[in-house]
C-alpha cells in the first residue's frame, strides 16, 4: 500500500514544540514506510497568515531535518476548488445561510431552547433557506438532513493513532448532540471553513494517512462525514498524543516561549529538540 502523508500548518504564528512532534512523526513515518511527505500551508485565514511565519516554518522544518517531497502548496491559492464543494452540498439541501453575530448566539444560548444542547449553535436561522441567501451570510450544515442523507450508512474511519486504535464509528446521534449545524462556509470571505479546505485537499493530494494532535479528533469526525457527503473514502488516521508545558496546558501559537526559533538562539541543538518532545 502506497503511503502519503502531509504536515499542514497554518501560518498564523511561529512553530512550536508540539509542532515539532508533529511534523517528525509523519514525515518518520512517510519515511519508514518509503512513502511521501508532503507540507501544506493552510493559509486561507487571510487576515491571520503571514508570509513571515511561511518563511520561518520553512526555514525551522529545515533546520529540524524535515524534507517534503513537492513543493509546498498553499490553500489561499485554491479557494475556489473548495468552493465547488460547498456549491455541491448547497446543491442537495444540506445547508442554510446564517446571519447571527457572535453576540446573538452567545445572548440565544444564554438562554437555551427546550431540546437544543446549549453548547451548540441555537438554530435561530436554520428554518430559512438557501434562496434567502444574503451577502455576507456563513453556510451552515443542516446537520439532520445531513445524518439522513447518510441513510443507513454506517459511518467510521481507520484510526492508526495512539488513542482508539481500530476502526471508530461515527455515530449519528453523537454528530447531532455534539456537533450540530457547523459554519462550512464562512461569512467573512466567503469561502469554505478551514476544515474543509483540509479535508478537500487530503483527497485531491492523495494522502493516504493523516498524522495529526488529538486535539483535532473532533474535526476528524467532521471531516469524515463531509468526505462521505461529498462521495470520497476518507483517509486513514493517525491522532498522536499532545505536547504539553509543565503545568499540563496544550501549546498554543501564542505560547512564544516555545516556539522552535527561540530554542534555536538558545543554543539547543534539533537533537535537544527530540528530546524534549520524547522522540529519542
Ligand atoms: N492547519 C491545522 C493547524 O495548524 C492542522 C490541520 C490538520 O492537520 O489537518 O492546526
Amino acid at each position: 500500500m502506497s503511503f502519503v502523508t502531509r504536515f499542514a500548518p497554518s501560518p498564523t504564528g511561529p512553530l512550536h514544540l508540539g509542532h515539532a512532534y508533529s511534523a517528525w512523526i509523519a514525515h518518520d513515518m512517510a519515511r519508514t514506510h518509503g512513502g511521501r511527505f508532503l507540507l501544506r500551508f493552510e493559509d486561507t485565514d487571510l487576515e491571520r497568515s503571514k508570509p513571515e511565519y511561511i518563511a520561518q516554518i520553512i526555514e525551522d522544518l529545515t533546520w529540524l531535518g524535515v524534507t517534503w517531497d513537492e513543493d509546498p502548496t498553499f490553500q489561499s491559492q485554491s479557494l475556489d476548488v473548495y468552493n465547488q464543494s460547498l456549491e455541491s452540498l448547497i446543491s442537495r439541501d444540506l445547508t442554510y445561510p446564517c446571519r447571527c453575530s457572535r453576540k446573538e448566539i452567545a445572548a440565544a444560548l444564554s438562554a437555551p431552547q427546550e431540546g437544543v444542547p446549549h453548547h451548540l449553535y441555537p438554530q435561530i436561522c436554520k428554518h430559512r433557506s438557501m434562496s434567502d441567501r444574503q451577502n455576507g451570510d456563513a453556510i451552515r450544515l443542516h446537520m439532520d438532513r445531513a445524518c439522513k442523507a447518510l441513510g443507513d450508512f454506517n459511518l467510521n474511519f481507520h484510526e492508526m493513532g495512539d488513542i482508539n486504535c481500530g476502526i471508530y464509528s461515527i455515530d449519528k446521534n453523537t454528530l447531532m448532540r455534539d456537533v450540530g449545524d457547523i459554519v462550512i462556509g464562512r461569512k467573512d470571505i466567503q469561502t469554505a471553513a478551514y476544515f474543509m479546505a483540509s479535508a478537500v485537499d487530503d483527497i485531491r493530494q492523495g494522502i493516504t494517512h493523516v498524522v495529526r494532535g488529538v486535539d483535532l479528533f473532533e474535526f476528524t469526525q467532521v471531516q469524515v462525514l463531509l468526505l462521505h457527503l461529498l462521495g470520497h473514502r476518507a483517509p486513514l488516521y493517525h491522532h498522536h498524543k499532545l505536547i504539553r508545558d509543565d503545568a499540563g496546558k496544550r501549546l498554543a501559537k501564542r505560547d512564544d516561549a516555545r516556539a522552535i526559533s527561540k530554542y534555536r538562539a538558545d543554543g539547543y541543538s534539533p537533537s535537544d529538540i527530540k528530546m524534549l518532545v520524547g522522540l529519542v
